[in-house]
């Protein structure tokens, strides 16, 4: 591990507060020394109050920053005295602590300090910087990680037995600092947790950690503990969609909540996956408190993820009732599990939960095996995992959350995704926290919208197999489909009845009518399965109720897929599946109409632009929006007990009235 320090780049820095943002953003930048939000830094400053006192400042690094993307207001002001003060308590409970931490701090609007503020305050230095490099968290973790920790450091840091991150540790780290640091200390590993280094010049606190790091690192690779070796046998049987989707199912059911569901079947989780000793080494628990992720192993998919959760349930009543907290806050669904044959699921609320928890089990896999290597992977006892999950300021999080966008963990299918209904659907379904699968002919489809819950595919509606091949990506990413928005279809020019020939008519029908067909075919074993019932939602046509002479086809296609929608509402009522159908009409914001097109239309009628689009009874104009809208309500809450509505958004038509 290198130094990337830049005295280009810090001579730039103003104060220190500045110089802490820089060297924190390079410990952040290396996932081998930070991941997610994990690690924290802090600077003690020296300030004039508005009264006009002297007063010393630590600033640490607030709840909700990342190291690697951090800024100046990302660093919570706290006042030291005061944090000095807290250290010398017998005792302070967690929800104590954050009281404390916000009541002190100088600036109101800042974010709450780390749980690790007085621990900062406690150690002596200007700069402290603290990660959980995986190097020293692997060795931390072996048998005899105490012993190697002092051989690779000597008197160069102070050891700090595992407690748990908050009051009891900073009072640890106080009293071990005080009675074994000498002239040479530089920093402190925390067993089974991570690394702190220390200076009064924010290089060298940096490049203290870089150093200690480094030993850490060379001493596996010295044992050649560092190159994970990898063999892997890629399944023979092809991955069962339902089966993803039936998992998905029984994890949202056991958690009380839609959740979303993601496979990695890359060549480093497969190897994991295929270890003889996963039973084991998998279910050790974390390789740190930030770490903290449940963990099902599989030996098969479709095996006995029932049977796990009532055992996490029974183990958490019988054995956490002292602790008096409010037990029906956890779920008991794993968030990670791993399947020899396939590899390895994630599940989460959000998308970036998902990819969070693989991230961070991507890297416990890296650091299992290399203490595996080294000498044996040897985790925190299962009474102190289960004491960071319950943990205070856990449950606390976990209150503050709100509620919950109105589709979170959810996903949908979006036909016709790349412009006017269809995609602001895309984005009406994204905005209420659902992930969205959308298909178009038009291959801007793929990179519409760079939001890590989309997935666009450039596909023909009418191309049975294209749209499996989507729904197998998609439903690999996500877990499953809750809502499938038939929006795709094509409006042909205006044709009479006498002059409409066989191909253009089947054409018109293979899109609108046909591909819905094979569509909701494809799709309704997952929607069968999704935790919160399956919704379909058709973007029918005034036509269907008014028709217009010349679009015959058009208005027969729509007509027929009206009734389709009406069959599938009667077929599927029992799997608790939704068909509601709504019926725009004068939507002038999509591709087909474009300012030459509808001033020749207004001149036709006679009218203005403005005058044409308003044509309805309420003299409204009809977005894209507003129909996107009307069909993600369609899939949430409000309409969770219709099925078979017809609902037109045009402004109101006196021959459809
Ligand atoms: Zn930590």
């Amino acid at each position: 591990m290198k130094s990337l320090w830049n005295e280009l780049d810090a001579a730039e820095c103003e104060n220190e507060l500045e110089l802490r943002v820089y060297s924190s953003r390079l410990l952040g930048g290396n996932p081998e020394l930070v991941l997610h939000g994990g690690g924290n830094t802090s600077v003690k400053i020296r300030e004039t109050n508005l009264v006009g006192e002297e007063e010393d400042i630590l600033y640490v690094k607030g709840s909700g920053w990342d190291l690697a993307t951090i800024e100046a207001p990302g660093f919570t002001p706290i006042r030291m005295a005061h944090l000095q003060k807290l250290a010398q308590l017998e005792s302070l409970s967690d929800t104590q602590m954050v009281n404390e931490l916000k009541t002190q701090q100088t600036i109101a609007t800042a974010p709450t300090g780390s749980v690790e503020a007085i621990l900062h305050a406690v150690l002596p230095y200007k700069y402290v910087d603290h990660t959980h490099a995986n190097a020293v968290v692997t060795i931390t973790n072996l048998p005899t990680g105490k012993q190697i920790i002092r051989e690779i450091y000597g008197e160069d840091v102070v050891i700090i037995p595992y407690v748990m991150p908050g009051f009891d540790l900073a009072r640890m780290v106080a009293e071990r600092y005080a009675a074994e640091a000498t002239d040479s200390t530089r920093g402190l590993v925390l067993m089974n947790h991570g690394i702190f280094s220390f200076a009064d010049n924010a290089r060298e606190s940096y490049e203290r950690m870089i150093e200690l790091v480094d030993r850490a690192e060379r001493y596996l690779k010295g044992r050649s503990a560092w190159v994970i070796p990898q063999h892997y046998t890629r399944s023979e049987n092809r991955l069962e969609l339902k089966q993803v989707a039936t998992l998905r199912r029984d994890i949202s059911q056991a958690a009380g909540f839609s959740m979303l569901l993601s496979l990695d079947c890359s060549p480093e989780v497969l190897f994991f996956c295929q270890r003889p000793d996963l039973a084991s080494i998998s279910q050790q628990g974390p390789a740190t408190p930030d770490h903290v992720i449940r963990t099902k192993r599989l030996p098969m998919l479709g095996s006995d993820l029932p049977a796990y959760i009532e055992a996490y349930r029974n183990y958490f009543y019988l054995n956490m009732p002292h602790t008096g907290q409010d037990m029906s806050m956890l779920d008991p669904a794993p968030r990670v599990i791993l399947d020899t044959g396939v590899g390895m699921f994630t599940s989460g609320k959000t998308v970036k939960e998902v990819d969070i928890n693989a991230d961070i089990y991507r890297h416990t896999m890296q650091i299992i095996q290399r203490a595996e290597l080294a000498g044996g992977w040897t985790a925190l006892p299962e009474n102190k995992i289960f004491e960071v999950e319950y943990w205070e300021l856990e449950q606390a999080k976990l209150r503050k959350g709100g509620s919950a966008p109105e589709l979170q963990g959810e996903v949908a299918l979006v036909t016709g995704a790349a412009s006017g209904i269809g995609r602001a659907c895309v984005d009406s379904l994204l905005a209420r926290g659902s992930a969205v699968i959308g298909l178009d002919l038009d291959d801007s489809v793929e990179s519409m919208r760079e939001n890590p819950a989309y997935l666009g595919f450039t596909c023909d509606v009418t191309d049975g197999s294209a749209v499996r091949d989507a729904l197998q990506i998609g439903i690999r990413r996500f877990g499953g489909l809750d809502m499938l928005i038939l929006n795709a279809g094509m409006f042909p020019g205006g044709c009479h009845i006498s002059e409409l020939d066989d191909a253009s008519w089947r054409q018109v029908m293979s899109v609108n009518l046909d591909a819905n067909l094979s569509l909701m075919r494809d799709c309704y074993p997952f929607l069968k399965l999704s935790p919160n019932s399956g919704r379909v939602v058709v973007i029918g046509s005034k036509n269907v109720a008014a028709p217009g002479p010349g679009a015959a086809a058009y208005s027969a296609s729509k007509a027929a897929l009206n009734q389709l929608a009406r069959i599938a509402a009667l077929e599927w009522a029992a799997d608790g599946i939704r068909v509601n159908t709504l019926h725009p009409d004068a939507v002038f914001d999509t591709g087909i109409w474009s300012d030459e097109v509808l001033e020749s239309r207004a001149a036709h009628y006679g009218m203005t632009v403005q005058q044409y689009k308003t044509k309805n009874l309420l003299q409204t104009e009809i977005s894209s929006m507003d129909v996107a809208e009307l069909a993600a309500a369609m899939c949430g809450p409000l309409f969770a007990k219709t099925t078979a509505a017809q609902v037109p958004v045009d402004g109101g038509n006196d021959r459809v009235i």
